[in-house]
């Protein structure tokens, strides 16, 4: 794996509400060997089919403390009751090496490392309309309709942060949209990256 061309890599964050179809984006970059996942730590359990080291780091409570405590994470929040961070150690090598570093985050800790002024391009991955986002969330169909107005709610209140980012793309088209990431992020058009 040797990044080409550049010496010095990015941070790619990509963030947007759930449906707008951020992590469909996030595979298809992956597969280029320029670009590099960010695996966030966690102190939730690990799911079926789930890696350490590749889809988490899981850690329990206690060594999640002690690495806030060392300052080993950019950024990190509680969600639904669980920890989860963005580890510093493993980006800064990346960057250093050329690479493009994919965060994917929620919108909380996005405009959590944008406070806080950490280098990088921030993407807002936005579905064309509300109706298309709830006919997404309904497609998946495992929702009850109380969860889904939850994260319709959710979502619009993201929405509005969107202005925060430097980059909004709109995914109406997911091939378009993938090939305005990748322009974004100075990455060569989609083809030539693939073998
Ligand atoms: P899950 O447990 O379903 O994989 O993720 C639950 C939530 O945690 C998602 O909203 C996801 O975006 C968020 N999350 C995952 N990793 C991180 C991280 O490193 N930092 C923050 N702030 N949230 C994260």
């Amino acid at each position: 794996m040797t990044p080409e061309s550049k010496t010095q890599g990015t941070m790619l964050l990509i963030s947007g509400p759930s449906g707008s179809g951020k992590s469909t984006i996030c595979k298809r970059l992956l597969e280029d060997s320029q670009v590099v996942f960010s695996v966030s730590a966690t102190t939730r359990t690990i799911r079926e089919g789930e890696v350490h080291g590749r889809d988490y780091f899981f850690l329990d409570k206690e060594e999640f403390r002690a690495k806030v405590e060392a300052g080993e994470f950019l950024e990190w929040a509680e969600v639904y009751g669980n920890l989860y961070g963005t580890l510093r150690e493993p980006m800064e090598n990346a960057i250093s090496e050329g690479f493009v570093y994919l965060v994917e985050i929620d919108v909380q800790g996005a405009l959590q490392l944008r406070s806080l002024g950490e280098p990088g391009l921030y993407v807002f991955i936005a579905p064309p309309s509300f109706e298309v986002l709830e006919a997404r969330l309904r497609g998946r169909g495992s929702e009850s309709e109380e969860t889904l107005k939850r994260r319709l709610g959710k979502a619009e209140d993201e929405y509005r942060e969107r202005h925060r980012y430097h980059h909004v793309v709109i995914n109406d088209d997911l091939e378009d949209a993938i090939q305005e990431v990748r322009t974004i992020a100075g990455l060569p058009e989609t083809g030539s990256a693939k073998s």
